[in-house]
C-alpha cells in the first residue's frame, strides 16, 4: 500500500450519480476524486439512449435549477426530443430526448476533466478506511490510500455483478466492462445490509438490417424544450432524428412461450429483484398473456452509429432463441444483433440505513448515491448523486445537510421514499409517487429550486438574478391580466365563437378569460392590446398560474399542513420503544429509521396515525417537563 495524496471526498463511481455528486463537491471547493474502473464507464447509459420521460424529466430539470450537469449535457447531445403527456395537464407534462450515447459519454467526461478541484482515476476502490465510525481514506486494487475526509459511494450496478443470457453467466459489469468485486465485502464487514436487485436490457441491431417500411416513424417536437434553464430554444435547436414503432406478435410470444424453461429469470438462476415497472418481454408475455401484441420502439444509440436500440424488450433468455423472437416482429425479419439482450444483477443497499441527508446512519462522511441505493434509472441516479455531493460538502463544513422535502421536489420524494419505505423492487420515479405534483411541475422547477441552489452555492448570481427577473416579470403580468377587463367587442366574440366558448354580453376580466378550459394566454394576445412582449417561459408561468390558480391554491393549503408535521423535528436521542402507548412494531421501526420530524415518522411503514397522536402527546408532556425545570 503506499499513500496517495490527501483529499476532501472520494466519489467512488463515475455514473450519472458519481459525475453530479463529484462535480457539486468540486464546484463547492472540495479537493474531489471520482474513481472509476473504467474510464470508459463515465455517464454511460447501458440501457435506454434516452434522458427524462414521464416524471424523470422533472428529475432532470430539477438537478438542473439546483446547479447540476445532466440537463446541460443532454441538450448539448440530444437527436431527438419530444415533450410527453401534452394531451394531460402541466403536471405530467415530461421532457424526454433521445441521446446520442457516445457524445453524452464524451461531453460528460470532458466537463470532469475541466473542472477545477476534480481529479478523475481508473481505479477500482476495495476499501473504506474508517476509525471509530468516521470516514479516513479509500484504498484502491492498486494499493493506493487515498486519506479523505468524506466518501460518496455510487457503485451502481458494478458491485458483484453478473450477466445473465440464457446459460450463458458472466462476472462482469454492464457492456462486459468489470464489475466490482471486493468493496461489497468490505461494507458487509462494517454491518451494511445489502442484497440483489436485477434489471435487464434488450438487444442492439444494425440499423441497416432493418425494414423502416414496415415500422411507424416517430417524430420529435418542432418546438424545443431546452433541459436547462440556463438555455434558450434557439441556442440547441437542430435537425432531429426518428424513431420507429412496432409491435410483437403471436408468433413472438409464441418462441417466447415455448423456451421459458431456458429464461435464467423463470428457471430460478436470477437471485436479484428486478423493476416490476420495467419488465423484461418474457415478464409481459406471462404477466400480460392476454395481450394480444406489446409496442416496441426502435431507436437510434447515436449519429455516429448503425446501432439500434429495442425498447420494450429486453430480455435474458438464451441467444438463439432471442434472434428466433426478435425476427418474428415487422421490420426485424432480417435483423442483425449486434449485442445481445441480457439481464444484470447485483449488490445494493436498503436504503433505510441511510439519513436524509444520504449519509449511513451511525457512519459520519460515508454517504451513497445512485442505483445503489436501491434505485433505477439515469435521472434518479444523477438527483441523489447532487443532493449526496452537496451533504458530503455540508458534513465536512460542520454546516446542516441540505434536505429537500416532498413538497419541494421529486428529488425530494424519491429520497423520502427510499429513506423510509426502502425499496423491494429497483425503485422508478413515477408523477403518483408526488402528492403535491400540480406544484411540482418540471415547467416551475426553477422557481422551486434555484434559490436553493444559489444559497448552497452551486447556482451563479448572474443565474440567480435572471430568475429573479423572471419572478418579476411573471408577478406583474399576472397583476395586468388581473386588472384588465374586456369590453364585449367585434372581435372578442369573435374569438369566443372561434375557440367555441361562451359569448359575453358585458364587460370580463381578461383572467376569467384564461381560465376557460377553451382558451389560454396565448390564444388571447391578440384582442390584448396591452400586452408586454415577454418570452415564452414568462407566459408558460402566467397561463398556468391563472388558469389553475384553484387548484394550486388548494394544494398550496395542503403543503401548509404537510409541512406542519414535516417541520415538527423529533429528539435525535428518542428511544421510542420505552414511549408508553406506541405499539411494539411502530417502536421498532421508529428506532431503526430515527426519523428527523413528525412528518417522516408518519411516512414509515408500520408507523400508523395513532402512533403519530401517541408521540404527539408524549412530544407535548417532554416539553412541559422540561418547561418546569
Ligand atoms: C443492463 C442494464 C439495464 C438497465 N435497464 C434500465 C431500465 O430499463 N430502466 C432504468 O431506468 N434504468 C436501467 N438501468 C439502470 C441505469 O443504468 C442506472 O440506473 C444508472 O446507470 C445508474 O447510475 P449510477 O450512477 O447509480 O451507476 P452506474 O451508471 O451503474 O455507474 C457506476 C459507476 O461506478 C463505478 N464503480 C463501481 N464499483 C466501483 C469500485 N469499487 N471502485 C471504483 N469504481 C466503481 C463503475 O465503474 C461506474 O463508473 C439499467 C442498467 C443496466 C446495467
Amino acid at each position: 500500500m503506499y499513500q496517495a495524496e490527501q483529499i476532501d471526498i472520494a466519489v467512488i463511481g463515475g455514473g450519472h450519480a458519481g459525475c453530479e455528486a463529484a462535480l457539486a463537491a468540486a464546484r463547492l471547493g472540495m479537493e474531489t476524486v471520482l474513481f472509476a474502473i473504467s474510464l470508459d464507464s463515465i455517464a454511460i447509459m447501458p440501457c435506454n439512449p434516452s434522458i427524462g420521460g414521464s416524471s424523470k424529466g422533472h428529475l432532470v430539470r430539477e438537478i438542473d435549477a439546483l446547479g447540476g450537469e445532466m440537463g446541460k449535457i443532454i441538450d448539448k447531445t440530444y437527436i431527438q426530443t419530444k415533450m410527453l403527456n401534452t394531451g394531460k395537464g402541466p403536471a405530467v407534462y415530461s421532457l424526454r430526448a433521445q441521446a446520442d450515447k457516445t457524445r453524452y459519454h464524451e461531453e460528460m467526461k470532458h466537463c470532469l476533466e475541466n473542472t477545477p478541484n476534480l481529479k478523475i482515476k481508473q481505479a477500482e476502490i476495495v476499501e473504506i478506511q474508517m476509525e471509530e465510525n468516521r470516514v479516513k481514506g479509500v484504498v484502491t486494487s492498486g494499493g493506493a490510500v487515498y486519506p479523505c475526509r468524506a466518501v460518496v459511494l455510487c457503485m451502481g450496478t458494478y458491485m458483484k455483478s453478473r450477466c445473465l443470457t440464457g446459460e450463458n453467466i458472466t462476472e462482469s459489469g454492464p457492456n462486459n466492462l468489470m464489475p466490482a468485486t471486493r468493496l461489497s465485502q468490505c461494507l458487509r464487514d462494517m454491518g451494511i445490509r445489502l442484497f440483489r436487485f436485477k434489471t435487464g436490457t434488450p438487444a442492439r441491431m444494425n440499423r441497416n438490417s432493418l425494414d423502416f417500411d414496415k415500422m411507424q416513424p416517430q417524430y420529435g417536437d418542432e418546438e424545443i424544450v431546452p433541459f436547462s434553464f440556463a438555455h434558450k430554444a434557439e441556442e440547441i435547436a437542430r435537425p432531429q432524428a426518428l424513431c420507429w414503432l412496432t409491435y410483437t406478435n403471436e408468433k413472438t410470444h409464441q418462441v417466447i412461450r415455448e423456451n421459458l424453461h431456458r429464461s435464467p429469470l423463470f428457471g430460478g438462476l436470477i437471485e436479484g429483484t428486478g423493476p416490476r415497472y420495467c419488465p423484461s418481454i418474457e415478464d409481459k408475455v406471462v404477466r400480460f398473456a392476454d395481450k394480444e401484441r406489446h409496442q416496441l420502439f426502435v431507436e437510434p444509440e447515436g449519429e455516429n452509429t448503425e446501432e439500434m436500440y429495442i425498447q420494450g424488450m429486453s430480455s435474458s433468455l438464451p441467444e438463439d432463441v432471442q434472434i428466433a423472437m426478435y425476427r418474428t416482429i415487422p421490420g426485424l425479419e432480417h435483423c442483425e444483433i449486434t449485442r445481445f439482450a441480457y439481464a444484470i444483477e447485483y449488490d445494493c443497499i436498503d436504503a433505510t440505513q441511510l439519513k436524509l441527508s444520504l449519509e449511513f446512519k451511525g457512519f459520519h462522511g460515508l454517504f451513497s448515491a445512485g442505483q445503489f441505493n436501491g434505485s433505477s434509472g439515469y435521472e434518479e441516479a444523477a438527483a441523489q448523486g447532487i443532493m449526496g455531493g452537496i451533504n458530503a460538502v455540508r458534513y465536512i463544513q460542520g454546516k446542516d445537510p441540505v434536505i429537500l422535502q416532498r413538497s419541494d421536489g421529486y428529488i425530494g420524494v424519491l429520497i423520502d421514499d427510499l429513506v423510509n419505505k426502502g425499496s423491494k423492487e429497483p425503485y422508478r420515479m413515477m408523477t403518483s409517487r408526488a402528492e403535491f405534483r400540480l406544484l411540482l411541475r418540471q415547467d416551475n422547477a426553477d422557481r422551486r429550486l434555484t434559490p436553493i441552489g444559489y444559497e448552497i452555492g452551486l447556482i451563479s448570481e448572474q443565474r440567480y438574478q435572471a430568475l429573479r427577473e423572471k419572478e418579476r416579470l411573471i408577478a406583474e403580468e399576472i397583476r395586468r391580466v388581473q386588472s384588465v377587463t374586456m369590453g364585449p367587442t367585434a372581435e372578442l366574440s369573435a374569438l369566443l365563437e372561434r375557440y367555441g366558448t361562451t359569448a359575453v354580453k358585458n364587460g370580463v376580466r381578461l383572467s376569467d378569460l384564461v381560465k376557460r378550459p377553451q382558451l389560454d394566454y396565448d390564444k388571447l394576445a391578440e384582442i390584448d392590446g396591452e400586452r408586454p412582449d415577454l418570452p415564452p417561459e414568462v407566459r408558460q408561468q402566467v397561463n398556468i398560474q391563472i388558469k389553475y390558480e384553484g387548484y394550486i391554491s388548494r394544494q398550496m393549503k395542503q403543503v401548509e399542513q404537510f409541512k406542519k408535521l414535516e417541520n415538527r423535528l423529533l429528539p435525535e436521542d428518542l428511544d421510542y420503544e420505552s414511549i408508553q402507548g406506541l405499539r411494539l412494531e411502530a417502536g421498532q421501526k421508529l428506532n431503526m429509521v430515527r426519523p428527523r420530524s413528525l412528518g417522516q415518522a408518519s411516512r414509515i411503514t408500520g408507523v400508523s396515525p395513532a402512533d403519530i397522536s401517541v408521540l404527539l402527546i408524549y412530544l407535548e408532556q417532554r416539553k412541559r417537563t422540561e418547561n418546569r425545570k
